[in-house]
């Protein structure tokens, strides 16, 4: 047998790394080493989900060790990457150790960007990580419970989120808040005045969804009014506090919980890695997904800003981190063999978000085909079917999950809410994959 001549070094297992790292994978000239800090791949478009309680934590959790057991040639590490010398090219590991390596390729993804506003990095919950989610759905469970208890504290807050960001994050938070309440709780804490609950969402522009069409802003407003959430658009948040947000007009919100999709920036790794930062600290990128002056470095997915076309930067999606982190390999692959690389080119599948069940909004493909309701949700669908298949996940109870949400909502999130009851699918990896 060969001995690999080439050593990848893949940070991070989201959809670049992973994409990346599953290219290479069986390719007898390469070795891999993919390092990630959780040790899991957590599929963040479903983040939500587990916030709101419509999908258990597990649901959205795939071990990478398990993911790349049948490929002797990609070790996995749960480690945490703090640096990058990209002259050497190699990787410092938090443990002070490092990685030598003939090609690194830098796929650590994004943070909450908190723009400083004043005590959101301390009471403000982001929705960045599986962690973050399962901690916005304790603070709602707590905060219900808190109210059921003593209902007087409705009144201060206990009951009032709000929602920082009217982008997809904010929206698809505040509708899946929403539902939570309004659908589930009812059944949960039966004897509380759960009508008293308010969702608030704020943010500095003007419409939700900025980056779609004007119907879609529309769309999107009507169907979270709709759902009761009240939106406070065209007003920074100036403050979070542990108990209340002030916002930039001096208006003070009483809340238990401030939800933050304000904004992204790359993972502090991108910072300790010796390239200027572009922007939000994302590490622009040639055509070929290389940093300039360092052919062997590769940065690919949120932490970095890939032009393509006309666009200075590709969005931070799952589909263009996905597409990024297989473009790479394959670039790793023939540069060791032609010393040749391709630019990037993305298949834009468009963007699309669901603001609630029986409501989404989705613009398809590159020109930008506008749909609305069922047919939305089920480009939704089948875009998230196709992320969730290419990181190896079974489909058949991903299926099943749409389905519940789709048709009966109480019945899966009530038996999340209560530990006692929990018997739900889960939506784990394809063990013939
Ligand atoms: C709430 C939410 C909803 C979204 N919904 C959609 C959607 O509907 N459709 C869509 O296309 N996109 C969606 N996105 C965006 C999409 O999830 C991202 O664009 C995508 O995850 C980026 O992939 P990535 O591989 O670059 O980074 P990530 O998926 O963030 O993965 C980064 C990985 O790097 C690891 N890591 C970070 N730092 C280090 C370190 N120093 N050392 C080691 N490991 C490290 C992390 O543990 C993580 O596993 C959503 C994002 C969020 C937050």
């Amino acid at each position: 047998m060969t001995e690999p001549d080439t050593h990848v070094v893949v940070v991070g297992g989201g959809f670049a790394g992973v994409a990346c790292a599953k290219r290479l994978a069986g390719e007898q000239r390469v070795s891999v080493t993919l390092v990630d800090k959780h040790g899991y791949h957590q599929f963040q478009p479903l983040l939500y989900q587990v916030a709101t309680a419509e999908l258990a934590p597990d649901d959205i959790r795939f071990d990478l060790e398990h993911m790349f057991r049948k490929y002797p040639n990609v070790t996995v590490r749960k480690a945490e990457a703090v640096a990058v010398d990209p002259a050497a090219p190699s990787v410092t590991l938090a443990d002070g150790s490092s990685l030598a390596a003939d090609v690194v390729v830098l796929g650590a993804g994004a943070q909450a960007n908190f723009f400083h506003t004043k005590g959101a990095s301390e009471h403000a919950f982001p929705l960045y990580s599986l962690e973050d989610a399962v901690r916005v759905r304790s603070r709602v469970m707590e905060l219900f419970q808190k109210a059921a208890d003593d209902p007087k504290l409705i009144e201060q807050g206990a009951l009032t989120f709000v929602v920082v960001g009217a982008g997809p994050t904010g929206v698809e938070t505040a509708g899946a808040l929403s539902e939570l309440i309004h659908d589930v709780m009812p059944h949960v804490h039966k004897h509380l005045a759960v009508s008293s609950a308010t969702i608030i969402l704020v943010d500095l522009g003007h419409e939700l969804l900025g980056a779609f069409s004007s119907h879609a802003h529309a769309y999107a407003a009507k169907q979270l009014q709709r759902r009761g959430v009240q939106l406070r658009l065209g007003v920074p948040v100036s403050e979070v506090a542990a108990d209340q947000v002030t916002l930039g007009d001096g208006t003070v919100i009483k809340t238990g919980l401030v939800v933050w999709g304000g904004g992204e920036m790359a993972a502090d790794v991108a910072g300790h890695a010796g390239f200027s930062q572009g922007r939000g600290g994302r590490i622009d990128v040639q055509p070929d997904l290389t940093v300039p002056g360092f052919p062997a470095v590769y940065a690919v997915g949120d932490v970095a800003n890939i032009p393509f076309g006309d666009e200075a930067a590709l969005p931070q999606l799952g589909s263009v981190a996905q597409q990024a982190g297989k473009w790479a390999a394959e670039n790793i692959l023939s540069a060791a063999d032609s010393g040749v690389r391709q630019p990037f080119h993305y298949r834009d599948k468009g963007i699309m978000a669901m603001i609630g069940r029986k409501a989404a909004v989705a613009e398809v493909g590159a020109h930008r085909h506008e749909i609305h309701g069922r047919f939305a949700f089920a480009a939704w669908l089948g875009v998230h079917m196709e992320l969730l298949g290419n990181i190896g996940a079974e489909l058949k109870t991903y299926v099943a999950w749409a389905e519940d949400f789709y048709l009966r909502p109480h019945h899966r999130s009530a038996a999340l809410l209560d530990p006692s009851q929990i018997d739900t699918p889960r939506l784990n990896q394809d063990q013939e994959s």
